[in-house]
């Protein structure tokens, strides 16, 4: 390592200042943020106002720097939930799947029945109907299709049911990690 000209060296501008912590007058190079006092061996740090340097203890300036970064941390993870909140809002929104009086409504395997149920009585219906009319081939074709139209309902209802659940989970999952550091934030505080 090349140590720097001699001259450059006693160039640098020199700083006068005060031990905050012992009063001791410390003679610094200009440039330097952190030193440490030759009397009581405090680490501070430089820092300038109104002109002039004066030095602080660096134990104070951490724990304040410590509580901005805990803070702008805190303020993140508030904006992740805010965002996850929104996300699933606009995926599954709360009017769409509440009833009148506020309440979630939640789909189930009945639900599921039920729709299954109620195509299958309009398939009953039609094809007494067409077997009344004596369209023999025309009933058995409309019993059939109605059979087939309740159970792909009922299997499209039960997968939106299972999709709903699984996101819900990943949602729940997603925003009970993020309450949960933001509770070890607020622990350290
Ligand atoms: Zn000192």
């Amino acid at each position: 390592m090349n140590a720097p000209p001699k001259q450059l060296e006693a160039n640098k501008p020199r700083l006068s200042v005060t031990c905050i912590r012992c009063g001791a007058p410390l003679s610094i190079p200009g440039e330097v943020r952190f030193v440490t006092c030759t009397h009581c061996r405090s680490t501070l740090v430089v820092q300038w106002s109104e002109g002039a340097a004066h030095t602080k203890v660096l134990d104070a300036i951490d724990q304040r720097t410590e509580r901005i970064e805990r803070e702008v941390a805190e303020l993140r993870i508030r904006e992740q939930i805010d965002q996850l909140d929104h996300q699933w809002a606009i995926q599954y929104p709360p009017r769409a799947t509440r009833d009148n009086n506020g309440r979630p409504i939640r789909l189930t395997a009945g639900s599921a029945n039920k729709a299954a149920f109620m195509i299958g009585v309009f398939g009953v219906f039609f094809a007494v109907l067409a077997a009344t009319a004596e369209i023999y081939v025309f009933a058995v074709v409309i019993a059939v299709a109605f059979v087939f139209l309740a159970m792909a309902t009922r299997n499209s209802v039960l997968r939106g049911i299972a999709k709903f659940e699984q996101a819900e989970v990943r949602y729940k999952e997603a925003r009970q990690k993020l309450q949960e550091e933001l509770g070890q934030l607020t622990l350290r505080q």
